[in-house]
């Protein structure tokens, strides 16, 4: 019988995340001050972030400690399994291994509260008594609802308005952790209010949600502080809790990845699981490949210029050296809401801009299929974002089956799809369809960005 979840013992769990910029060949560009152009400090980002948040931003130490009360709340979830994905290594008869890395089991359903624990911690403890944030699909909202709670903060969550209508379940979530979430815009901020002045029955969106958010916490310096979940370096940063477990679980399994595989939208759950890896790369001489997987519909990766932007809709992230489609590109309706991102976070832009690691964009009716196949295999019904790293992953398998050599293919499921199956109802349906933007709708996004060299 073979091995189908290798488990990490509680008193394994890593104690420290991982900073790649610290072995990086070269480290990505300095961010800049979209106002002044010059390298944002620490006390820049501090307005918005909590003070650690923005000194862990910048820094380039190799290791940062895990503090205890994070350590002993990851705890309810984590060590998360490595799963050996044999159901689907069968129906795709590939003499390919298949492990994944299981997000899902998280009390959110997704990786996203690796990165809400730590930072609902640092504003705690700092005297922060108030967090704001924005939320598209939910999964953000839900994670910091839940974080923010268990250090007795205040959590309020600005939701499209769209999705607040058709997502109830998520904004159910964050309730019952405590939290406001809004129907964004609201009347309680001044952008809201200007929103809904010049349309009463605006459907919101995620740049207004943004500015409604990071208004609140400016208008309380003293107690309020914003919180972002992805596409920042310290995001990334608290995400590779989960590469430093998958290297223990391999070496439990007795391989190691040959390819190791994850889907991207501001770059947190790819990075998260890739950089202990690109580690080995980089300080073992190995040569494992690294491959982020994003929507053909949104391919900031494969078709996206690789230039200064910014990280948010609105303008309150600094400026990122970015592989970015422009901060206006509008990407279609897909369901993966999550990987509708403009751009990738400044690690992940460099390493792909110097061949540290791969990219490649998938059809959303392939990911899709990829979903329900794993689904019936393995039994997790995947969210649309993670169906991704699935395709790819199976596009891998089926490759060595036609090279007929075995492989070792790791992939990190970061959620699980129980909330979002209003998107298998549209696929099982037939009602999904692939979309690929122009190149002249890319270059109108790409050519309204400042040239900044
Ligand atoms: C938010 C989300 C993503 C995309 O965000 P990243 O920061 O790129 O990881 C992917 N999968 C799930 C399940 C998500 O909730």
């Amino acid at each position: 019988m073979k091995t189908k979840k290798f488990i990490l013992p509680e008193n394994q769990l890593p104690t420290a995340w991982y900073n790649l910029i610290a072995d990086m060949p070269n480290a990505p560009r300095p961010y800049l001050n979209p106002h002044t152009h010059q390298p944002t400090t620490v006390s820049d980002l501090s307005v918005l972030l909590a003070e650690e948040l923005a000194r862990q931003e910048l820094s380039t130490e190799r290791y940062i400690e895990i503090p205890e009360e994070v350590q002993q709340i990851y705890r309810i979830w984590r060590p998360a399994p490595l799963v050996r994905a044999v159901g689907l290594e069968r129906a795709l008869d590939t003499p390919a291994k298949i492990f994944f890395k299981n997000e899902g089991v998280s009390p959110v359903g997704s990786h996203k509260p690796n990165s809400a624990v730590p930072q609902a911690y640092y504003n705690a403890k700092q005297g922060v008594r108030r967090l704001t944030t924005e939320t598209g699909a939910g999964q953000w909202g839900s994670a910091l609802s839940f974080a923010g709670n268990l250090f007795g903060l205040d959590v309020e969550v600005f939701m499209v308005r769209v999705s607040y209508d058709q997502k109830p379940y998520r904004r159910l979530m964050m309730h019952t952790w405590g939290a406001e979430c809004y129907a964004s815009p609201t009347t309680l901020t001044a952008s809201g209010r200007a929103a809904r002045m010049a349309d009463p029955h605006t459907p919101g969106s995620l740049g207004l949600a943004i500015s409604e958010a990071v208004e609140r916490a400016l208008e309380d310096p003293e107690g309020t502080r914003y919180c972002l979940g992805s596409v920042m370096n310290h995001v990334l940063l608290h995400q590779t809790i989960t590469g430093e477990e998958a290297i223990l679980q391999m070496q439990m399994a007795d391989a190691e990845p040959d390819v190791v595989i994850g889907c991207i939208g501001g770059g947190s759950n790819f990075g998260g699981i890739a950089f202990p890896f690109l580690r080995k790369n980089f300080c073992e001489g190995k040569k494992i490949r690294v491959v982020a997987v994003e929507p053909e519909s949104c391919p900031k990766l494969t078709r996206g210029s690789f230039q200064y932007d910014i990280g948010d809709v609105s303008g309150y992230t600094p400026l990122i050296p970015m592989y970015t489609l422009g901060h206006d590109f509008q990407p279609s309706a897909i369901h993966a809401g999550g990987l509708r991102y403009h751009g990738a976070g400044a690690i992940i832009s460099q390493l792909l801009h110097e061949g540290a690691i791969e990219a490649t964009a998938i059809p959303q009716t392939e990911t899709m299929k990829a979903g329900v196949l794993f689904a019936r295999t393995e039994g997790i019904i995947p969210a649309p974002e993670s169906t991704h790293a699935i395709a790819a992953a199976i596009r891998e398998a089926l490759q060595a089956k036609i090279e007929g050599r075995e492989k070792t293919i790791l992939f990190n499921l970061s959620g699980h799809g129980t909330i979002d199956l209003y998107a298998y109802e549209q696929h099982l349906g037939g009602h999904l369809q692939d979309y690929v933007p122009s190149d002249e709708e890319i270059a109108r996004t790409v050519q309204q960005l400042e040239r900044i060299i």
